[in-house]
């Protein structure tokens, strides 16, 4: 008997420690995931704005501004993405409205920090193939084309369907294709690319909802990065000038350049084999974020 007490208590003891490391391991992995997008916001903040700093101002100055603002842009652009868990969680590919939106607001403050204007001075969504912009302090709407994420649907349409309900629902173009086409030719049947997402068109609901919120992370992710324009926009600007059809045409076309592609690119040299996917960063927060639950990075 007293053997059985002991082996009980040895179990439990096993058990709610597993627990408790599992438990300190999502911690440190969410941890991880709030920090990286803080310093992700407060970094292009405060580059963008010391290059994009008044002529009649020292560069120096913006930094703490810049600093505070871009991290509280990059605690936003985090909400953002965790909001996707709840497309997973409720099954439900309307939450990603919430998400995107929530994620805008994080990315417009950090550009607008980065372009050294008032972090609340607009209002800018990478929605579908366009980039819309509201400006509070003009009262003036834009919306602009977005070239690549036009392409990426081009491309996607070779291999899938589009499906306009998930896309109305899911504020993002889908692309649904045959498992056999898919596996031909990427080694996952959902993947992202430049803004739209391919999904397996014979997924049961719970395993759509679960790849769909992985995928709009990835989606979210490389908006992320269209704050480097933020950086660019004195070139820009100065060979615009000089060019008046370039001018015109960057009034109706947004570059949504792929610079994520780079760095997703680095990132994923530390991956040996499938088991070691999630040592990419952008798998692992896309993962961590749709899953809610600890990811193995091996
Ligand atoms: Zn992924």
């Amino acid at each position: 008997m007293q053997r059985v007490v002991v082996l009980i208590l040895c179990f439990l003891f096993l058990t709610s420690n597993n627990k408790q490391k599992l438990h300190a391991n999502i911690i440190n992995q969410e941890t991880q995931i709030v920090l990286t997008n803080i310093a992700f916001g407060a970094i292009i903040a405060t580059i963008g704005s010391i290059i994009n700093h008044a002529n009649d101002e020292h560069w120096y100055k913006t930094i703490p501004k810049a600093l505070w603002q871009g991290a509280l842009g990059g605690v936003v652009t985090y909400l953002g993405k965790k909001t996707a868990y709840l497309i997973r969680k409720e099954e439900n590919l309307l939450y990603a409205w919430p998400a995107r939106f929530i994620h805008a607001a994080g990315q417009s403050m950090i550009e607008n920090v980065a372009l050294n204007k008032n972090f609340w001075e607009s209002y800018k969504l990478d929605l579908y193939f366009t980039r819309l912009e509201y400006n509070f302090s003009s009262n003036v709407f834009k919306a602009r084309l977005a070239p690549f994420a036009l392409g990426g649907m081009i491309y996607m349409a070779n291999y899938g369907k589009l499906n306009l309900e998930k896309s109305l629902l899911g504020a993002t173009v889908v692309f649904e294709g045959k498992f056999s086409k898919l596996r031909e030719n990427f080694p996952s049947t959902y993947f992202h690319r430049y803004k739209s997402i391919m999904m397996w068109d014979e997924a049961v609901p719970n395993v759509y909802s679960y790849f769909f919120s992985h995928e709009l992370i990835h989606s979210l992710q490389y908006t992320d990065f269209m704050s480097f324009n933020a950086l660019l926009n004195k070139p820009i600007n100065k060979i615009s000038n000089q060019f008046g059809l370039m001018k015109t045409i960057l009034e109706y076309v947004y570059l949504d350049v792929h610079y994520m592609h780079l760095v997703y690119q680095i990132q994923h040299l530390q991956v040996n084999s499938d088991e070691q996917y999630y040592r990419n960063y952008f798998e692992f927060e896309a993962e961590r974020l749709s899953s809610g639950s600890d990811v193995e990075k091996y």
